[in-house]
């Protein structure tokens, strides 16, 4: 059985352990069923996802939720 291994999204070293692999996010590919996007689990806190549609839906969210300025 192969076993694929995962690049870090953060750092761009190859995941080495499995069990260090952390799922941060799924992109879709323009012409493909997309991707998975792994990180080494102490760098997670390092990866920068520019998602536009995942920005947009929180600003609304955010927007919503933050008091009207008076
Ligand atoms: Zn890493």
């Amino acid at each position: 059985m192969t076993l694929a291994l995962h690049v870090c999204r953060a750092c761009d070293e190859v995941i080495e352990d499995p069990a260090d692999a952390v799922l941060v996010a799924h992109e879709l590919g323009n012409s493909g069923p997309g991707w998975d996007i792994y990180a080494h689990r102490e760098h997670v806190d390092d990866v920068e996802l520019i998602d536009p549609d995942l920005l947009r839906i929180m600003l609304r969210i955010w927007a919503a939720h933050r008091p009207a300025a008076q």
